[in-house]
């Protein structure tokens, strides 16, 4: 009986190859990949300084369900 051989997949962070999907930090081949990620991803979230407000959704209630989904948004 042998092993089934992983799929290898590219580390989002470093780009660097292996069974990363098996990990624990998957798909990060590493803690420092993903802590890293994740700490840019909350980077880009701080820039949003406007938290959302139920009033920022008013554009979107002419249009009927799902149409702004498919077209682009216009400024
Ligand atoms: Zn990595």
């Amino acid at each position: 009986m042998s092993e089934k051989p992983l799929p290898e997949v590219k580390c989002p962070k470093c780009q660097k190859r292996g069974p990363w999907l098996a990990g624990k930090f998957g798909p990060f081949c590493s803690q420092r990949c993903r802590l890293l990620d994740l700490g840019q991803w909350l980077e880009e979230e701080n820039k949003i300084t406007e938290p959302l407000r139920p009033e920022h959704f008013t554009d979107y209630e002419e249009l009927p369900p799902g149409s702004y989904l498919d077209k682009p948004e216009k400024e």
